[in-house]
């Protein structure tokens, strides 16, 4: 595996950053998680886009043009000699010691670059299990939310939750008990028909893949709420299921112990998975 740093490439075990990057510090970075199909970079605007919003919010100045970055995330992917891949890109604030901003902070750049692994056709068949977290709250006036930061650490502890219990993933909740998303992916459900999903404003990350769905769901007639919901709409639903980057669309069969539609395969989700495999490859 090659990694790049700061413009120049180094083999996995050579591969360092300084014990006084802020990113190793304090989290004080932002990061994207893209994926290739076939050696094109899948929405990848839309993930520089997303990239410079969080780096906006957090008062860290991206110098390289989109161009640039674009360039170097080839450049890995090509020194890597992958064409179905995940590609990993993240800026930390660089070295300093200390909270203040004020003086040189120089914002070093990250890009990593592996093999991209499927996951079982039988969990896209059958449907993943997922829970409720019981740990994790995000609070809905958060300053990191909508952020994909370098600080993971509520992700982290809701997927820790989620494998504690067998489950594949943790969806989380507000301090209202409004489900929001996944620990690393937005969250659906399907009932008579209506797409349903939390919208932006509960400060979920903007999924990428959330937004082609949407828009999948809509050229396809599919009417779409972007509302929020309580746990008990899940367990009424007709269909539920997780998107990200990786797992594209993934239906949930179980949330929380409870089958959703006698654990059947929903029309919807089928539906919509097959759209966005079909975009993949334009
Ligand atoms: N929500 C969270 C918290 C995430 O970390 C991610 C992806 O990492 C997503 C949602 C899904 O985003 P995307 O579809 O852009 O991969």
């Amino acid at each position: 595996m090659y990694i790049k740093i700061n413009g120049k490439f180094y083999t996995k075990d050579k591969a360092k950053v300084s014990v006084l990057d802020r990113g190793f510090l304090y989290g004080d970075g932002v990061f994207e998680t893209m994926r290739v199909y076939n050696g094109h970079v899948f929405a990848l605007n839309e993930h520089l886009a997303r990239l410079r919003n969080s780096a906006k919010t957090i008062l860290l100045k991206i110098i390289k043009t989109d161009e640039e970055i674009k360039n170097e995330l080839i450049k890995t992917l090509k020194k890597n000699k992958l064409k179905n891949a995940i590609l990993r890109i993240s800026f930390s604030r660089g070295r300093g010691w200390g909270l203040n901003l004020k003086g040189e902070l120089k914002p070093s750049m990250v890009i990593l670059c592996r093999a991209f692994h499927p996951y079982p056709e039988e969990f896209y068949k059958k449907g993943v299990d997922v829970i409720i977290s019981k740990k994790v709250v995000s609070y809905s006036g958060s300053v990191l939310n909508r952020v994909k930061s370098t600080n993971y650490i509520p992700n982290i502890l809701a997927k820790n939750e989620a494998d504690d219990t067998g489950a594949f993933d943790a969806l989380t909740v507000d301090e209202k008990g409004y489900i929001l998303e996944g620990s690393v992916s937005n969250f659906f459900i399907v009932k008579k028909g209506v797409l349903i999903t939390a919208p932006l404003k509960t400060g979920i990350l903007p999924g990428i893949t959330r937004e082609i769905v949407l828009k999948l769901a809509k050229m396809s007639g599919i009417k779409i709420e972007e509302k929020k919901f309580k746990p008990e709409l899940i367990y009424k639903a007709d269909e539920a299921f997780l998107t990200n980057t990786s797992i594209e669309v993934l239906p949930v069969k179980i949330v929380n112990g409870k089958i959703i539609n006698k654990g059947r395969m929903g029309g919807v989700t089928l539906k919509l998975l097959n759209k966005f495999r079909d975009a993949v490859k334009e």
